[in-house]
């Protein structure tokens, strides 16, 4: 079924641990993602028992080497030791266009880096990880995909006792910034720099020939996470846990959590029931990731340069850069937003944020309003009527003068908003259903409504904001 041609176990052995799956009682598949497994290039497999105990560990297939990898993280601001506690490696899927894709099982039991946990995961977690991640691959942002959501009759007990189920994880790779504080902290410089080329030949083969590796990786790493995390501000995507265990080496969004969409726009929006200071609000995520960049940066000072103070050096000019790669990403998706070009034009950036100023003082929701300035017919919300909001669609209209009708703009508008988000309130239902009665309509119809290009096809209910009511009592919880 996988092409498993693995590199990551030529690592030095303390980067991971050889571990099965265990065994789970009675596998059936309940959803599968034949876009994706044709994309991959997987023979055609029915959805069958033995799919169900491939794709939940139970039953090995005779090509895999499956590991737990190891790493650290700083989780809200303190550093831990970690590692896939519920999650195993299976091996590293080969495409027949030569394109390498981790495929991981998560929830299949305990490894030695469990700790305390079972190594388990419930139904809903599972689905909330599938649902999201193909939602936001639909809405163009990288991330991590989902093969399939397999249960089992194994019990899971988190506050109450939960069905358990498998996610089939399909990424670029694991490798964390995570991954680097551990060999940092609990390794040597030698397989800091083995890592480090691992990472580069891997994900970013053009720097193979540079003379300081780790420091172009570092810059590598900071333009993709200042491009990805634009991209979630695009989208209105607040991931929740933007620890450094969750953030990838490779750009992609990773480790679906506490994650959810922005209705109302509205910077310090926080949804996750643990973040009580609101660390990873929606408005602070890129100072956030800064953050997580500086761990980065520290755990690769060691093979920067040979004293300290050097690599430091070194380190922080390029550090100093994430601020003017963040705001040039940003605006240059918003004016997308708006259907323009790029511009260094103050003005043209004063136009962008009176409308976000806008959205903040009346509560307007991100999605609909990038869509009722493009003329989609939207749920009818009288703040569009607004002396305010037309005031401003004039001033945007006079900007783009006789180009507003051309191909080029249309596009911009078209591929840089959203038609329909996965919202919570929608998103909570389908999982419910999906999860307690087995009723996968919403759940499908969903991702169906988000991949939706053709503006005359959604559907508005999938467009319609929730009521104030459920937007301030609203809550995500880790729900492992
Ligand atoms: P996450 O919140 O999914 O990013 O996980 C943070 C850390 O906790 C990772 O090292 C996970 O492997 C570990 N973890 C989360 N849930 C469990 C569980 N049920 N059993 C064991 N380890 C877990
Ligand atoms: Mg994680």
């Amino acid at each position: 079924m996988f092409n498993f041609k693995d590199t990551y176990r030529q690592l030095p052995a303390t980067l991971f641990t050889e571990s099965n799956p265990q065994q789970a009682t009675n596998p059936k598949v309940l959803v599968f993602n034949s876009a994706l497994a044709t994309f991959l290039n997987l023979k055609h497999i029915p959805e069958t028992d033995e799919l169900a105990a491939i794709l939940s560990g139970t039953k090995l297939l005779p090509n895999a080497v499956p590991i737990a990898t190891a790493y650290a993280g700083h989780q809200f601001g303190h550093f831990t030791k970690l590692g896939d506690g519920r999650a195993i490696l299976l091996g590293e899927h080969l495409t027949n266009t030569n394109q390498r894709f981790d495929i991981q099982l998560k929830g299949s039991g305990r490894t030695v880096y469990s700790r305390g946990g079972d190594g388990k995961a419930t139904v809903k977690a599972m689905l909330r990880e599938y649902l999201m991640s193909e939602c936001m691959y639909a809405l163009g942002v990288p991330t991590t995909r989902s093969l399939a959501v397999v249960t089992t009759d194994d019990d899971v007990r988190r506050e109450e006792w939960h069905k358990g189920a498998v996610l089939t994880r399909v990424a670029a790779s694991h490798v964390r910034v995570g991954t680097f504080e551990y060999v940092r902290y609990f390794g040597d410089a030698q397989h800091l720099q083995l890592l480090c080329d691992y990472v580069i030949q891997r994900h970013y083969p053009q720097l193979q020939a540079q003379p300081n590796k780790a420091l172009v990786l570092l810059e590598a790493v900071i333009e993709s996470q200042a491009s990805l995390i634009s991209e979630w501000m695009r989208v209105g995507f607040i991931h929740g846990v933007m620890n450094t265990d969750n953030t990838s080496i490779c750009g992609e969004t990773i480790d679906y959590g506490p994650c959810a969409f922005l209705n109302a726009y509205k910077l310090d929006t926080v949804y996750s029931s643990i973040d009580e200071q609101g660390r990873y609000a929606f408005g602070n995520q890129a100072n956030i990731i800064f953050w997580n960049l500086v761990r980065f940066a520290e755990s690769l000072l060691p093979i920067i340069a040979d004293t300290e103070k050097k690599a430091i050096d070194l380190a922080n000019g390029v550090l100093q850069t994430f601020q003017a790669r963040y705001q040039q990403q940003f605006y240059t998706k918003m004016f997308s937003k708006i259907g323009m070009a790029y511009s260094t034009d103050e003005a043209d950036k004063v136009l962008i944020n009176d409308l976000l100023s806008w959205m903040e003082q009346v509560g307007a929701d991100y999605t609909n309003t990038f869509l009722a300035i493009e003329g989609i017919s939207i749920p009818t919300d009288e703040r569009y009527n607004s002396t305010a909001f037309l005031a401003w669609h004039q001033r945007w209209q006079k900007r783009l003068g006789d180009s507003i009708h051309s191909k080029d703009v249309k596009m911009r508008l078209r591929s840089a908003n959203p038609l329909v988000i996965p919202r919570a309130h929608l998103v909570e239902e389908a999982l419910n259903k999906a999860a307690n009665y087995h009723d996968l309509e919403l759940f499908n119809t969903l991702i169906q409504q988000v991949q939706q290009s053709d503006s005359t096809l959604v559907n508005l209910q999938f467009m319609t904001p929730p009521d104030t009511t459920f937007e301030n009592n609203y809550a995500t919880f880790c729900g492992t």
